[in-house]
């Protein structure tokens, strides 16, 4: 697979130039340059450097492990590829090489209009950073974007599919719009909360609006983790800590409905893993990595349900 952006791709009529500023033409995007950012895994307490780099078009986004033997590097990041869903969202390649929490860097690729994209690790995990996306759509910026001669390919809802566990359920149904939204409640440990978006690349809503919002957990679920040799990396720096109802950290919260974003960027992110931007109206009532890769499951299942 040819991961670099060909000389092909380097346009250069006037029209080309015109619409760069918006993507008024609907062409993919990938980065003009690399970008490198070291971290931790939250999970692995380990540390972790990772390099975004341009790809080329139509190749979506593909990890690299630069850990392991040249020919079990590559890992496409595709709904079918996904193999654990427990703790965050894990990928494997057929060699059985895998990378863990990739979840908030799709997120700001994705939600910063980047389709192309491939993403350097020397290790199993992408670093946590400060348990949200903006560390990397920081990165974005440094790399910036490059238009690349291809349209943008939807995948259009075409009739609702659903999936559920419990009292916890994802859908997906037709929309003129690409739509969020997502309901959060914590079994009474925290107040419900919930949140919808259009999303809009051009406006950079997913920035604003959804970007910073961090990972967030239970102190009294923690203790069971760490026993377990689980969330070695996690501390009060890459994840909001909620202890008795009460938020630990002391810097507070970066939005008072923090956790129902932060819940929707992970959706974000697990949902761009289609291959394409969805267009369609995303709803989900405390869905996780686990439904929201069940949910892109069920639509592929079903040919009649979709259409490019
Ligand atoms: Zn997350």
């Amino acid at each position: 697979m040819e991961l670099m952006g060909s000389v092909a791709e380097s346009l250069d009529s006037a029209a080309f130039s015109q619409g760069a500023d918006l993507n008024v033409f609907g062409w993919q995007q990938t980065l003009a340059s690399s970008a490198t950012c070291t971290g931790i895994g939250v999970h692995s307490g380990k540390p972790v450097t990772l390099t975004l780099r341009p790809g080329s078009a139509n190749s979506g986004y593909v990890f690299i492990r630069t850990d392991v033997a040249a020919h079990a590097q590559l890992i496409p990041a595709r709904w079918d590829t996904v193999t654990d869903t427990a703790m965050c969202t894990k990928i494997t390649n057929s060699q059985g090489v895998s990378v863990s929490t990739i979840e908030h860097v799709i997120a700001a690729l994705a939600g910063r209009g980047v389709h192309n994209a491939v993403i350097e690790v020397d290790g199993p995990e992408v670093p946590i950073m400060d348990g949200s996306s903006a560390d990397f759509m920081e990165l974005i910026d440094q790399a910036s974007l490059r238009l690349q001669h291809h349209p943008v390919r939807q995948i259009k809802i075409l009739k609702p599919v659903e999936v559920s566990v419990g009292k916890s359920w994802a859908l997906l149904k037709p929309s003129d719009e690409p739509k969020f939204s997502m309901e959060f409640n914590a079994n009474g440990r925290l107040a419900n909360q919930s949140w919808s978006l259009t999303y809009d690349p051009d406006h950079d809503n997913f920035e604003d609006l959804l970007s910073a919002a961090r990972t967030f957990g239970f102190y009294e679920d923690a203790q069971h983790l760490w026993a377990q040799g689980l969330a070695q990396g996690a501390s009060l720096k890459n994840t909001v800590v909620i202890k008795e109802g009460q938020v630990m950290n002391e810097e507070g919260l970066r939005f008072s409905d923090e956790f129902v974003r932060h819940k929707m960027l992970d959706a974000i992110g697990d949902l761009a893993l289609a291959g394409a931007p969805i267009l369609g109206h995303f709803r989900g009532v405390n869905s996780g990595h686990g439904l929201n890769n069940q949910l892109l499951r069920a639509l592929f299942a079903d040919d009649s349900a979709w259409c490019f």
